[in-house]
């Protein structure tokens, strides 16, 4: 969530050491590689020296304790045999040849029959060396180790198999680091198969794991619940067969398309998974569908729906007129809605919460709205009280810090039916609020929530009956993604803004201009405009030079003398918050000096000027939301990003997509390229089935295939779809049946 997710050049873990177990050492690669380089050259903070010893200390307890394989493997989410059977080699090693000295090619993986003939050793500043030189009919090849071992002194005369990337030495000559060594014995065959190297955890052994799944692979049942025609239609094999043969490739398989894995039964495998995602995904919705909740029907001579867009400044947009009757419709059932809204910055989705409520009202219930932060709940609270108060409703106000007697009040009222809507923030699920007659709950900017928080408030029987769900959020998911995660609600698109709002125009400045930005401050004060300015983080390290929000405030106002500033950050008393939002609403404030905490909802149009001071640590979303604070009165609007010059490459990247384009949807696609499914949707979100091998943009073709062939699977056979679906996300089922 802060920019420091985002600052990979710094974050990054120090380059690997030489690892001193050379036999396993999971590096270098079968398939035809570049040569690396051997050193990266980052910038890397050293450890402090408490960092160091209790990184000491660590390692020291793991030696005390002597953590088994079976541990480390647990660790690693592999305890089932079925987590074993699916857990693939990340490339394969071909000891099905033996390669000449000679014919040997640096940058490759290869395995040699050789004779150790002579061994040196040297001193470096960095230890001991040893070389031992090996010869076979064609030349001769140094192998290098970095540790004095006497395992590494190698019996001279004796036929050894050696393999290992060949790498060049600083004269060009080639050579094998700390290559895996055996001694010959009469009559070893080679093996027919494609050695599999697995990705481990540290610590853990080659050949432990490939024994574990080796026995794995024995002992699952491997029957292919899909029915025959539908992988054949496909030009997919059989699943046992995919399996084993990833685990082991036949000599001369096609080591690309492994490795990209497009190979056929690669792409079995992904069909599966994805196949098995949409199953089990139909069945959780399948489940809610069967929930029971009560349809909220306005009562005879109910007016307050009319007499509130009677009342309301604006005309609703073609959008959101039929978003509004998309969520009638809904609540109309004898089934939860549980529907997610989404909608750009801007687009106006509080007004179509707001109907929503009032249906909930029209029809004797009550409604409760929530948001994630304080200041935006706070924000909705005014919003709502100036809209319905004339209506005649009593609205209660509930946060997690609230005073006693505050508190008791509001609580009263919800319990008793007094209050018909209630606002606040996520406090109104966490505690035990008790409703009268709770019929809608609404949820705003819900990506900021998870699914879990999703599942807990579905699961909340004490809201009364089962209340019908309403989401809304500014984060556009894209396509494949929203059939995979979101696959459990509906979705309705605002996909319109109001009229009249003009673009926002997006400026990119070095960060040395920011004295120029600041003075620029004033004559747009000056003209009656208010303005944020951005900073990333408050009381934070140092290392990152991040200019605190306190400071930053404090040097704004010094520049601009007759600027009203005002500085918001988190970490103020609600009171505080709540009396810096009322004065920038006001206007008693020009320049609003902030952390990200007015990132979601806050609405103030008169403000047309966003600063974002090192922009580059913001992630993409973020950036979207920041500068949707802008743009939202009829007033041209700007933003200003103050990068630093010496970004990262996907900081680079970002501040290109947010200066091309302010679409949300377009920014969330780029989004999901840069971070990938898993960090697009953020860790709150990745309590669904996350994919183990399908990818859902470079498959994108796949997700639908396998969404349609999921379909026909249920309709055929729904106990062999159930199966199938538990055999890839058993871990998972438990949860999703919440
Ligand atoms: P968001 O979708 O980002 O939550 P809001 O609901 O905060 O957007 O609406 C943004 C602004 O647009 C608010 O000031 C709101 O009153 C205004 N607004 C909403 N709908 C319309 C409309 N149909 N016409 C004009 N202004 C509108
Ligand atoms: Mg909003």
């Amino acid at each position: 969530m802060t920019a420091r997710d985002d600052s990979p050049d710094l974050f990054e873990a120090p380059p690997f050491e030489q690892n001193p177990d050379a036999a396993d050492a999971p590096e270098g690669t079968g398939a035809p590689a570049k040569p690396r380089a051997r050193k990266t050259i980052r910038t890397v903070k050293p450890l402090s020296e408490a960092e160091t010893k209790r990184a000491g200390a660590a390692k020291k307890d793991e030696k005390k304790r002597k953590v088994t394989p079976e541990e480390r493997m647990k660790k690693m989410g592999l305890v089932s045999d079925w987590d074993f059977a699916l857990h693939m080699p990340l490339r394969y090693e071909d000891e099905t040849r033996i390669v000449k000295i000679r014919d040997l090619v640096p940058g490759y993986w290869a395995q040699i029959e050789a004779v150790p003939y002579s061994t040196n050793q040297r001193q470096t500043s960095k230890g001991a060396i040893v070389i031992v030189h090996v010869k076979d009919d064609t030349g001769t090849l140094p192998l290098v180790f970095f540790n004095f071992h006497r395992s590494n002194i190698l019996p001279h005369g004796k036929t050894l198999r050696i393999s290992g990337e060949v790498r060049l030495d600083m004269n060009g000559a080639p050579q094998m680091i700390h290559p895996r060594y055996a001694l010959m014995k009469p009559g070893d065959a080679l093996p027919t198969t494609l050695t599999p190297v697995y990705p481990v955890s540290e610590g853990l052994q080659q050949r432990t794991i490939r024994k574990r799944i080796d026995t794995a692979l024995l002992d699952v049942d491997m029957d292919d619940p899909v029915p025959e025609d539908i992988t054949v239609r496909f030009g997919l094999p059989g699943f046992a067969e995919s399996v084993r043969f990833l685990h082991h490739p036949p000599a001369g398989a096609d080591l690309t398309a492994l490795q990209d894995r497009t190979d056929p039964h690669w792409r079995r495998l992904k069909f599966d998974e994805l196949m098995a995602q949409q199953i089990t995904l139909r069945e959780t919705r399948l489940l809610q569908k069967e929930r029971k909740a009560e349809a909220l029907v306005p009562e005879a001579g109910s007016t307050i729906e009319d007499d509130f867009l009677k009342e309301l400044p604006f005309e609703l947009t073609g959008a959101q007129k039929r978003v509004v009757d998309e969520i009638r419709r809904d609540l109309f059932r004898e089934h939860p809605m549980n529907r997610l809204v989404q909608g750009d910055v801007g687009s106006g989705k509080t007004v179509v919460a707001a109907l929503a409520a009032l249906r909930a009202v029209a029809s004797g219930r009550q409604a409760v709205l929530m948001a994630p932060t304080e200041i935006l709940a706070e924000q909705h609270f005014r919003k709502i009280i100036d809209w319905l108060t004339p209506l005649g409703l009593q609205i209660a106000w509930l946060t997690g810090k609230q005073k006693g007697s505050e508190k008791k009040a509001a609580l009263e009222a919800i319990a008793s039916g007094a209050a018909q809507i209630a606002v606040g923030t996520h406090a109104l699920i966490q505690e035990g609020v008790k409703f009268a007659k709770l019929g809608l709950a609404i949820v705003d900017e819900q990506h900021r929530f998870g699914v879990a928080q999703r599942l807990a408030l579905r699961r909340r029987e004490d809201f009364g009956a089962t209340p019908h769900l309403l989401m809304l959020s500014a984060t556009p998911i894209p396509r494949t993604l929203a059939m995979s995660y979101l696959a459990d609600l509906d979705v309705s698109v605002i996909d319109e803004l109001p009229p009249g709002r003009q673009p926002i125009t997006t400026k990119l400045f070095v960060l040395d201009k920011k004295p120029l930005i600041v003075s620029s401050i004033l004559g747009h004060v000056a003209a009656g405009h208010q303005a944020y300015w951005v900073c990333p983080l408050i009381e934070e390290s140092e290392a990152l030079d991040l200019t605190p929000a306190v400071d930053c405030a404090r040097q704004l106002a010094e520049a601009l003398p007759d600027v009203r500033v005002g500085l918001m950050h988190s970490q103020l008393a609600p009171d505080e918050k709540h009396r810096i939002m009322e004065a920038f609403a006001e206007g008693e404030i020009d320049l609003l000096v902030s952390t990200t905490v007015i990132e979601v909802g806050v609405d103030v149009p008169n403000a047309t000027l966003m600063v974002i001071e090192h922009a580059e640590r913001f992630g993409l979303a973020q950036l979207h939301q920041l500068r949707g604070r802008v743009g939202r009165g009829s007033t041209q609007s700007t933003c200003v990003l103050l990068y630093d010059p010496n970004l990262s490459d996907t900081g680079r990247q970002r501040m290109r997509v947010i200066r091309q384009t302010t679409d949300g949807f377009e920014i969330a696609r780029e989004d999901l390229k840069i971070r990938g499914p898993g960090e697009f949707l953020g860790e709150r979100q990745s309590g669904m089935p996350m994919l183990r091998f399908a990818d859902l943009e470079a498959d994108a073709v796949l997700v639908e295939t396998a969404r349609d062939a999921a379909q026909e699977f249920v309709r055929r056979d729904p106990d062999g779809a159930r199966r199938h679906a538990r055999r890839w996300f058993e871990a998972d089922a438990e949860f999703l049946g919440a």
